[in-house]
């Protein structure tokens, strides 16, 4: 396999609590994620979630270990101003607040503003533009007020303006917690299609199991270590070690260990909704029934 995308060897990181004493979140952190994976990163609150998120795009900067990004030793004191700023349009980070993300007051000239600061021609920003308008399925709403939109919509603009950086890898930190469940859905639509058709590297934080599913891999964060890392499948079998996480099963998962318990046989995956379904009829398929 060719090189991680990302690598990341023993990594710590402390906050310095009120009384300036060291407070440990990061501990030999050691991960690497590939180009083009969808990982999904779970943890109970304060695990050090976002913390690690903000250290990959050098919003903090580690105590000790190393991240390397495409090679790239970005812990290393040698780093440039204009190192950070091409690591940041290289990763894309979409926070959990959309109203905190939008800048300008019409959807486009939102979309523009990375694409102007990077002083590229005025033909390239409207392409860019265009093109990451088409990406979040929000084209129709190029001239529209952002503050008027719905919750869903405002945070597929915000995508849309990391879009418009072209960056090959993008971080969402809870970015669907404050929304609606139809909001949720198209956020996440819109991170599959960018992940499964433009190849961008996806790595999502969140606390919906539902969602975490859906990725090709799946990250529990505990205790500032990687605790458990595996397919969605690998993972939600697990679901006494993930109690002791403090995490959740998928809602259908539960269902079916719930119905094993009771003696019924059901063989096969049961982590997204859809496996499920599969596993009862395959189990009512057996008995003759439809
Ligand atoms: P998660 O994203 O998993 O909920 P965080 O990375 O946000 O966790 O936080 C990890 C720990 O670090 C928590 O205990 C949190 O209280 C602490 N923490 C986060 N940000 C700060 C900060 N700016 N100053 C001090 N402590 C912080």
């Amino acid at each position: 396999m060719s090189q991680p995308f990302i690598q990341v060897k023993n990594l710590c990181y402390s906050y310095q609590d009120d009384d300036g004493r060291e407070v440990p979140v990061l501990r030999d952190l050691t991960l690497d994620i590939h180009r083009g994976e969808y990982v999904v990163i779970l943890g109970h609150n304060g695990s050090g979630k976002s913390t690690f998120a903000k250290l990959l795009n050098m919003i903090l900067e580690a105590n000790s270990g190393q991240i390397l990004i495409d090679g790239k030793d970005i812990t290393s004191p040698d780093m440039t101003d204009d190192d950070v700023f091409a690591l940041r349009r290289k990763i894309g980070m979409v926070f959990q607040n959309p109203d905190n993300q939008l800048v300008a007051t019409i959807v486009e000239e939102d979309i523009a503003f990375g694409p102007e600061n990077l002083g590229l021609p005025s033909e390239e920003i409207r392409r860019r533009v265009d093109d990451a308008l088409e990406a979040v399925g929000m084209t129709a709403y190029a001239g529209h007020e952002p503050h008027r939109l719905s919750g869903g919509q405002k945070q597929r603009i915000a995508i849309a303006g990391i879009i418009a950086m072209q960056p090959e890898c993008m971080i969402f930190d809870e970015s669907t917690a404050m929304l609606d469940p139809s909001g949720r859905r198209d956020v996440i639509k819109t991170i599959e299609t960018l992940n499964r058709e433009r190849d961008i590297t996806v790595i999502a934080i969140t606390h919906y199991m539902n969602e975490a599913a859906r990725a090709d891999r799946v990250i529990i964060i505990n205790d500032g270590k990687v605790a458990m890392d595996g397919t969605p499948n690998e993972i939600f079998s697990q679901g006494e070690r993930l109690a002791q996480y403090g995490l959740d099963v998928p809602q259908g998962t539960a269902l079916i260990h719930r119905l094993r318990e009771r003696g019924i046989s059901l063989d096969g995956d049961c982590t997204t909704p859809e496996q499920c379904a599969d596993t009862i009829c395959a189990a009512l398929a057996g008995k003759g029934e439809k």
